[in-house]
């Protein structure tokens, strides 16, 4: 068991035969394996052979585009993160559209307070958001606001991408399912005051799997409270954030 730290076991029953090879590839151990195999792991664990990750109970949840959402899930379920497919559900949720975030999804999130990522997708690839803290950080919106005013079309053309299926190339899309789950995953295991930059930075990612920084800064014009404050309820949900 094990290549950096390798120990060998020796008369092993057919079902601790099976547990190991569960292990193999960072499958997480479960609460009833953790309690049926102590022995095995804390053998493995004392010669090195096998490192335990952080146990997570963290919960999240994805929304939106099912290729891209379940993609996220995947990722986080293998790491340990107990993710539901109900946006709001958990401490954070990673939704997916085309171009645009379905604005029903995240009024919802928006108004619950819940951190979220947002994976945009359209023909030249993908943006994947910072973590969007309500009231803190830029929102989805504040991206709509933006890109109309460099372009008037804008919200003409953002209507008609609402709930449509976005098409990335394999590659472009699973760099982009990647780097949100990586990023969902930095944010649900820093804790208080570690979450602090956690939230990164928003990205882009081309069609042949390149990522370049693509910030998003507040809008004033959103309304959302990110550029500052609009009124007592946006500054009694920043105040809850602190
Ligand atoms: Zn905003």
């Amino acid at each position: 068991m094990g290549l950096a730290s390798p120990t060998v076991l020796r008369r092993l029953t057919q079902d601790e035969r099976d547990f190991l090879a569960r292990l193999e590839g960072g499958h997480p151990i479960t609460p009833s394996e953790r309690r049926d195999y102590a022995h095995l792991i804390a053998r493995l664990t004392r010669t090195g052979a096998w490192r335990s990750g952080p146990q997570r109970t963290a919960r999240a949840s994805v929304g939106g585009d099912p290729a891209l959402s379940s993609g996220v899930a995947s990722a986080l379920r293998a790491m340990g993160v107990r993710v539901r497919r109900e946006p709001g559900d958990g401490s954070l949720t990673v939704i997916a559209g085309l171009a645009t975030a379905d604005p029903a999804l995240t009024t919802a999130l928006m108004a619950a307070s819940t951190p979220h990522i947002a994976i945009l997708a359209d023909d030249a690839g993908a943006w994947v958001s910072h973590v969007i803290q309500p009231g803190l950080t830029a929102c989805a919106r504040c991206r709509d606001v933006a890109r109309t005013r460099a372009n008037h079309d804008w919200p003409l053309v953002a209507m008609q991408c609402v709930r449509r299926t976005p098409r990335l190339n394999p590659l472009a899309e699973s760099v982009t399912v990647a780097r949100a789950a990586a990023r969902a995953l930095a944010w649900l295991d820093a804790e208080g005051a570690g979450r602090e930059g956690a939230g990164g930075e928003g990205e882009r990612v081309d069609a042949l799997g390149a990522v370049t920084s693509e910030p998003l800064l507040p809008e004033p014009a959103c309304g959302c409270g990110a550029a500052g404050a609009v009124g007592d309820e946006v500054a009694a949900r920043r105040a809850r954030w602190r």
